[in-house]
């Protein structure tokens, strides 16, 4: 990037989560990530851009040194922290501000720092890594947490039959988030079994919310968050997917949304190379994984026992990842009062023990080597936390999956064998968010898990 000739009129606006606002250069497959703040933090405003600049190294470093290794190099690109231009900034967000979804708004993009993210534009992968013919169809998935809580800690004997984003929907309800329910269920989609995975899919494209998005040609054109009110609708998505469906495309729109749904799963599914640091695996109850009381799927489709997910493929990884949660927030909040206590003692352990990082092999390998009995210390406190923010991490990341139809000659083998769920795709799967969860967010978190499970027993006790 030459930072002399940056001009606002390169980028478009792309999307934007809760802590970020991403832009995407016009020809280039590249975007910034800028980060946001509340309108009225000054604090952020005071920031240097030394500071602006290291925090956002710490999130490469984060990406890189350990969400990277955990979830498989291929598929994370943790990109690179630039300086920019305060005025490309301030014309910049002059810009994309109309473009930007009301129910955001409540923060503006930082342009006093000068810093920001560069990662390539992954909705636009199939380019480079798919058949080069093709358009491009890209398809983002939120899956958030992928099964229920076994820890002893839980007091809460819900926990362990509904799952927190089922319990999460009816508060998002009641406080007007959304305007209507969900009716996705992350355990059916981490269950491998590809009947419980088509309908958790469905239920996405259904009512999309933050968790389903699709692109074609790097524009997103389902899932908005401006038309929360408004149903989504499915005959005029098919249309638009049509021309990025192979030859012999089926005829009736149901059908096509059929067959991509097929695809997703078939890419979700997908053996991924190896090239992952063979973490330990970790081993929940099977109880954990099996299925959710929340989830509207028929109580004998889900009870046929699930396979499980294959290894190697990246719902798994990222479940495996989300699992370092093993005590829950019940668990995992006495050992930050147990940390907080010893900084007010010894403020000057904070660096030691890595709070705020830095996020190098160091602090991957006390996440992993973390022993499991509790034995007192600040350290086995320290790396329970720092496991408890990693499993965070993963369940808020997205997967992005790039499909391409296959070529005409490189379709299946001519042969008698009929495959008939077998859609004519091949794909490609990246990951993306992966930020590290502050240290401070703990105590906010206990206090949300309590404030769901609670209106959750309140609404089920008032509907019976
Ligand atoms: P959240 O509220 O989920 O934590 P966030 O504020 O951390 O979100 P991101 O999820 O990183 O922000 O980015 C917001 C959106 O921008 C993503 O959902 C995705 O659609 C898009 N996006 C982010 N990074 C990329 C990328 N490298 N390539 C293409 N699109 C991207
Ligand atoms: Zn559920
Ligand atoms: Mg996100
Ligand atoms: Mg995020």
């Amino acid at each position: 990037m030459e930072l002399e000739k940056m001009d606002e009129n390169d980028w478009r606006y792309h999307g934007e989560g809760n802590r970020s606002l991403v832009v995407s250069h016009v020809q280039n497959s590249q975007v910034l990530r800028l980060l946001k703040y509340p309108m009225d933090d000054a604090e952020h405003a005071r920031q240097t851009t030394d500071q602006a600049f290291r925090h956002i190294q710490n999130i490469v470093d984060y990406s890189k040194n350990v969400m990277k290794p955990l979830l498989g190099e291929e598929c994370v690109h943790h990109g690179e922290a630039v300086k920019l231009p305060l005025d490309f900034l301030r014309q910049l967000s002059l810009k994309v501000q109309q473009e930007r979804p009301e129910s955001r708004c409540d923060k503006v993009m930082d342009t006093f720092s000068g810093c920001a993210l560069c990662l390539p534009n992954l909705t636009q992968l199939s380019a480079c890594r798919l058949s080069k013919r093709s358009p491009q169809l890209c398809i983002e998935i939120k899956p958030k947490c992928g099964f229920l809580p076994f820890s002893q800690h839980v007091t809460q004997e819900v926990k362990r039959r509904v799952c927190r984003f089922c319990m999460h929907q009816h508060f998002k309800l009641a406080n007007g988030k959304w305007k209507r329910m969900s009716r996705y269920c992350p355990l059916d989609l981490f269950s491998g079994n590809k009947q419980r995975m088509y309908f958790a899919i469905k239920h996405l494209l259904e009512e999309p919310q933050n968790n389903f998005k699709i692109f074609t040609s790097g524009e997103l054109i389902y899932g908005c968050e401006d038309d929360r009110a408004k149903q989504q609708d499915l005959c005029e998505l098919a249309q638009r997917l049509r021309p990025h469906f192979p030859s012999g495309q089926p005829p009736s729109n149901k059908a096509l949304l059929s067959e991509l749904i097929q695809a997703i799963v078939g890419a979700l599914l997908g053996t991924l190379e190896p090239g992952h640091a063979g973490e330990p695996q970790r081993r929940a109850p099977a109880e954990s994984r099996a299925y959710c009381q929340g989830s509207p799927l028929h109580p004998e489709l889900l009870r046929n026992g699930s396979p499980g997910l294959p290894k190697h493929c990246i719902l798994y990884r990222i479940l495996q990842t989300q699992m370092l949660d093993s005590l829950d927030i019940e668990g995992v909040y006495p050992l930050y009062r147990r940390v907080e206590q010893h900084l007010e003692e010894i403020p000057k352990d904070r660096g030691r023990l890595q709070i705020d990082g830095p996020y190098n092999e160091k602090f991957l390998e006390k996440v992993v080597n973390c022993p499991s009995e509790d034995d007192g210390s600040v350290e086995y406190a320290v790396g329970k936390i720092h496991q408890y923010r990693v499993a965070m991490t993963a369940k808020d990341c997205s997967v992005l999956i790039a499909l391409a139809p296959c070529g005409q000659d490189d379709t299946l083998e001519p042969s008698l064998e009929i495959q008939p769920s077998k859609p004519g795709f091949t794909s490609s799967v990246s990951i993306l968010d992966l930020d590290p969860k502050p240290y401070e967010n703990i105590a906010h978190q206990y206090k949300l898990d309590s404030k769901i499970v609670s209106y959750y027993l309140w609404k089920m006790q008032t509907e019976k």
